[in-house]
């Protein structure tokens, strides 16, 4: 269920996003998560699903969405911005947080890559409910929260 790029900004900022970003030309797949921050609606946070070693031999690796950074926009300017968290146990070099701050930057800029797909995962950007009809999966949004987007 791939996104346009035209529509790929507009669904990873509607609120409960989540979403995978492969780069066809090396094969990278990485899934993000951006929540719009509850009390602030220009603040979200970013996660992307990471695996690691299980600790537990009984159990072998594990994936866990870790938080990565935020995505802030100017309440006069409406410009987005991602911002590397600190507090983030992955680097601000490793390839998922560079990977999000590049994909980002270039929709803004409208000229992301084509060895860049985004794909959904079928469920509504804003809510979070399975989305049914051809229009909702194609801009990943469910025609009630479409509605209240204002598309
Ligand atoms: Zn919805």
């Amino acid at each position: 269920m791939e996104l346009t790029n035209e529509n790929a900004l507009q669904f990873i900022l509607a609120g409960k996003a989540q979403f995978t970003v492969t780069n066809i030309s090396t094969q990278n797949r990485y899934t993000y998560k951006v929540n719009r921050c509850d009390t602030n609606n220009n603040l979200y946070f970013v996660s992307v699903l990471y695996n690691y070693k299980s600790t537990n031999k009984e159990y072998s690796d594990e994936q866990q969405f870790k938080y990565i950074g935020t995505i802030r926009k100017d309440t006069n300017t409406e410009q987005i911005q991602f911002i590397y968290g600190n507090k983030s146990i992955l680097k601000q070099d490793s390839i998922q947080v560079k990977g999000f701050t590049y994909i980002i930057k270039h929709l803004i800029t409208k000229d992301l890559p084509d060895v860049y797909f985004i794909t959904h995962t079928g469920k509504c950007g804003r809510c979070g409910r399975r989305l049914t009809d051809e229009k909702s999966i194609l801009t990943g949004l469910g025609s009630e929260c479409r509605k209240i987007i204002g598309l």
